[in-house]
């Protein structure tokens, strides 16, 4: 299994990172529309595209409009976004309202509300989480393999069963942990949680994303810390290209 990390920011892109976008190239899968999503349909092997929204916040959808170019001169034939109910309506009623963006794009549109098949005789899941307006962590079991994508939303445990052994966990680390009282406030999460869930869950191995755009670029949430928590913890970075 192959994951290319698109865009690894948090809010607005830096001079080192794009805004979220998490692409498995030989699914056809995208998690997250942020900023990133331009560097997919250089990537993208399929002729269709399946792009599953944590949640609406511009971070995470303003690259659908990326989509214009490879939509109208058919590189890509179909994309179907999916997400929650409210997800979904805050894209087409607000984000491709006509006052925001100019031309209505051909997406299909499907709720999640139970799990979804998808290409390599996977099952998708989806959990409920604590942020402002909510979010959904998704999760992806192969025969033999599994993924979870969590992000935005604060590592506090009630995730720990959804996540649980599964080979690789791609999680948002917004904050260091000496800015705790701001992930709180803000809904997302902060180093030692993190780690300590991953450790937790029995997962294998941990990529942290979704960074600060105000963090040092260098070291967003302090790796020695987490790897103190549990080691085989990694700092994604845009372009990171992760084999599990
Ligand atoms: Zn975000
Ligand atoms: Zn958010």
């Amino acid at each position: 299994m192959r994951v290319e990390l698109l865009g690894t920011s948090g809010f607005h892109p830096t001079e080192k990172r794009h805004t979220s976008c998490v692409l498995l190239p030989e699914q056809g899968i995208v998690f997250d529309a942020g900023t990133g999503m331009f560097r997919l349909t250089s990537r993208l092997r399929s002729k269709s595209v399946a792009i599953f929204l944590s949640h609406s916040h511009l971070d995470h959808i303003i690259g659908l409009t990326y989509l214009l170019p490879p939509l109208c001169d058919g590189t890509i034939e179909r994309a179907t976004i999916y997400g929650s109910a409210r997800s979904i309506g805050a894209v087409r009623d607000h984000l491709f309202a006509e006052e925001v963006f100019p031309v209505p794009l051909p997406f299909e549109f499907v709720e999640v509300t139970a799990p979804v098949d998808v290409p390599g005789g996977g099952r998708l899941m989806h959990r409920v989480q604590e942020h402002p307006g909510g979010s959904f962590g998704y999760r992806i079991d192969w025969p033999g393999k599994s993924f979870a994508y969590v992000t935005d939303t604060t590592a506090d445990g009630t995730g720990l069963d959804f996540i649980r052994g599964v080979d690789l966990l791609i999680h948002e680390c917004n904050f260091p942990d000496d800015m705790r009282d701001l992930a709180v406030r803000t809904g997302h999460s902060h180093t030692t949680p993190v780690c300590e869930l991953a450790r937790d869950a029995g997962v294998k191995r941990l990529v942290l994303t979704h960074f600060d755009p105000y963090a040092a670029l260098d070291d967003p949430v302090d790796v020695r810390k987490a790897r103190s928590i549990f080691p085989a913890t990694e700092v994604a970075e845009d372009k990171m290209v992760v084999e599990f």
